[in-house]
């Protein structure tokens, strides 16, 4: 897995962390309100896990609420029952598309 690395938005303000490899650490990158995006020097570091919880909505297999000990363990129940994960569904989907659509620019214009 690549490092992380942390990132203040020069517009908003907004902090935000990126997996980046080590020399592409600097590449340039835009935060969700248009303005690009500066490096915080930090140590790269690894994300802490979330901590446990148990769900409020059931499963569908056992009916129960389950107990949630990773983000990994969060991912698969919320696709399992089919949940949306409202408000950070749109927003890291939207964060994705646009990482995609700049890579295929910068494919583009180097090529
Ligand atoms: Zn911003």
């Amino acid at each position: 897995m690549p490092p992380i690395f942390e990132y203040l938005c020069t517009g908003c303000g907004e902090q935000s962390t990126q997996f980046r490899k080590i020399d592409q650490r600097d590449q340039q990158s835009f935060c969700h309100c248009g303005r690009a995006v500066v490096r915080v020097f930090s140590a790269p570091h690894v994300m802490p896990d979330i901590a446990p919880y148990q769900t409020v909505a059931a499963d569908k297999e056992t009916g129960k609420p389950v107990n949630i000990n990773s983000r990994k363990d969060h991912r698969e129940f919320i696709r399992r029952n089919g949940y949306e994960e409202l408000g950070s569904q749109d927003y890291w989907g939207h964060k994705e598309r646009d990482r995609e659509r700049r890579d295929r620019l910068a494919s583009r214009t180097k090529s």
